[in-house]
């Protein structure tokens, strides 16, 4: 299904403007993420979405042809998922899943053949007769999307889903359900202010800012042309590189580094991966922490600009707290962006 909204916008009765005029258009089977800081209106457009809240006059929600602006939430077809699960705890795993169908008021042969399919589906069958209680933090969230999705709806709505669990699994179960969303070939919209999950799981990222979307694309295209300094920050971590530009030239408090074109009315931004520690290196700094992590360190490096930035290194000879070093970062790294943006 095809979901397309078209001047969408939502003012609460207290005068707030949760959300500024939107169109939206979500494709058959994509999985559209809405990413943004807290209180930009991503839940506010979701509700409008799933029909929960009324958008202003003007605004329209279509899926397919169906104009549903005026269609009450029941009528819709939306599945929904929720950060809490809201599953029935006197409930077996079976008739959580059952509940929605029953509802339906399916036969009892289709609910036990829909049912039986979708706990297949979602590897449960062998916690079919268990009740929800009984069941982990990633068991009751693969139980809240098997029934969000078992009555068939023409869209999946899921509202910070992974948000409840701690971090490992949160990583662990962005996975799964990525894999679990293309299985249910179903278009879906998902609410996260989480980077990682969006990109994880979206094909399609809507990175939302003050009642906008301020720009949509893929995580790739979003992570190497942000159209603002708001989406390369949220994007990805870049970092201001704060000094003045002439022509193609950027003159920081540590020294001074070549742009890939004239920067004239832009800021510069790199990301911590670009900046590498190397001794002929343009720009000097002192190292104010060294964080390991694993794979790699993260170093926290001051007196390159007037804010400490931070550089990914790899490498065997690690810096150490107080020394002084030079840095490269290549010209095609740094993102030039607007400066007006500096002040949205
Ligand atoms: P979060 O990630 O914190 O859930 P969000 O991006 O989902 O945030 P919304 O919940 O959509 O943001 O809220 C957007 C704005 O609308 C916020 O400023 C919020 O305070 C306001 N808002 C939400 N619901 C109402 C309401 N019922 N009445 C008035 N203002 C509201």
């Amino acid at each position: 299904m095809t979901l397309n909204l078209t001047n969408t916008a939502k003012t609460y009765s207290d005068g707030t403007k949760a959300l500024l005029p939107t169109n939206l258009k979500v494709n058959t089977g994509e999985i559209v993420s809405l990413l943004g800081p807290s209180g930009c209106g991503k839940t506010t457009l979701l509700r409008i979405i799933a029909g929960l809240e009324t958008p202003d006059s003007g605004g329209e929600i279509w899926f397919d042809s169906d104009n549903v602006t005026d269609l009450p939430v029941e009528r819709r077809q939306v599945g929904m998922v929720f950060q809490s699960y809201a599953l029935f705890p006197n409930m077996s795993v079976k008739a959580n899943i059952g509940y929605g169908l029953k509802m339906k008021k399916l036969p009892k042969a289709d609910i036990e053949a829909r049912v039986s399919e979708v706990l297949e589906m979602c590897q449960l069958h062998d916690y079919a007769e268990r009740a929800v209680t009984a069941l982990s933090g990633g068991q009751r969230q693969r139980v809240a999307l098997a029934r969000a999705i078992a009555p068939r709806p023409r869209l999946l709505l899921l509202d910070e889903p992974l948000s409840a669990l701690d971090a490992a699994l949160r990583e662990t179960l962005r996975d799964e359900l990525a894999i679990l969303l293309r299985k249910f070939n179903i278009t879906a919209i998902f609410v996260t202010h989480d980077q990682n999950e969006a990109m994880a799981i979206a094909d399609r990222v809507a990175v939302m800012s003050q009642g906008e979307i301020v720009q949509s694309g893929t995580p790739e295209e979003l992570y190497r042309n942000p159209n603002s300094t708001f989406v390369a920050s949220f994007v990805g971590n870049a970092m201001h590189l704060a000094g003045k530009i002439n022509g193609a030239k950027l003159t920081l408090k540590g020294g001074e580094l070549l742009l890939p074109s004239d920067g004239t009315g832009c800021e510069a931004f790199v990301r911590a991966e670009n900046i590498q520690i190397d001794r002929k290196g343009s720009l000097s700094g002192y190292i104010d922490t060294v964080t390991f992590l694993g794979t790699h360190y993260r170093l926290g490096i001051s007196g390159v600009t007037s804010e400490p930035i931070s550089s990914i290194f790899a490498g065997h000879k690690v810096p150490k707290i107080g020394e002084k070093i030079n840095i490269a970062i290549e010209p095609q790294s740094i993102l030039l962006l607007p400066s007006k943006a500096l002040n949205d």
